[in-house]
């Protein structure tokens, strides 16, 4: 009998970057924003978590008396910009511990908002999936406080086939 019959060869679907970012994205699929959902992740070097969080109205008040469109042809206290906390906000907010020298996953690059937050914390890597904004002023100013902070980002493209692997994976662990 060969002993050795359990030592199987064997590799993980995932690297580190595409881990986190499924993680990102999994956390914006939490967000009521019906146009935008944004969601992110903080990871120190050993690779483990930090924090996560998503875009959304502010936590513990009422937010059925707050809106959610987008239209801004009417007064800011009536629009959701107004209102609403993004992702690397609330994730920041809500650390349990220091974000210095973490990375951060991220399904949107930062508003110029979010980067002040993220160079203040000291966060040395920012990963993002979509740059959709990338002619706004708002993007050019984060990208700014990014190289003054001489914090890197970079994008990342994940494979097709990754998204509907994981969808294949996930509908084989509901119950027959
Ligand atoms: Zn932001």
């Amino acid at each position: 009998m060969d002993l050795n019959v359990n030592f199987l060869p064997v590799a993980s679907h995932l690297n580190w970057d595409e881990y986190f970012m499924l993680q990102a994205m999994m956390a914006s699929f939490k967000s009521k924003d019906p146009n935008t959902k944004v969601g992110c992740v903080f990871v120190d070097d050993n690779n483990h978590q930090l924090s996560m969080g998503y875009n959304g109205q502010i936590a513990g008040i009422d937010e059925a008396k707050l809106p959610w469109g987008n239209v801004r042809s009417v007064p800011i206290d009536l629009q959701k910009y107004a209102y609403v906390v993004h992702s690397e906000a609330n994730a920041i907010l809500h650390a349990k511990a220091s974000l210095h020298d973490s990375r951060c996953y991220v399904t949107l690059f930062p508003c110029h908002e979010c980067a002040k937050m993220i160079a203040t914390v000291k966060v040395r890597e920012v990963i993002y999936l979509s740059d959709k904004y990338a002619e706004s002023v708002e993007s050019q100013v984060a990208k700014k406080i990014f190289e003054l902070s001489k914090i890197s980002y970079r994008q990342l493209t994940l494979k097709p086939a990754l998204i509907s692997d994981l969808g294949s994976y996930l509908g084989g662990m509901l119950p027959q």
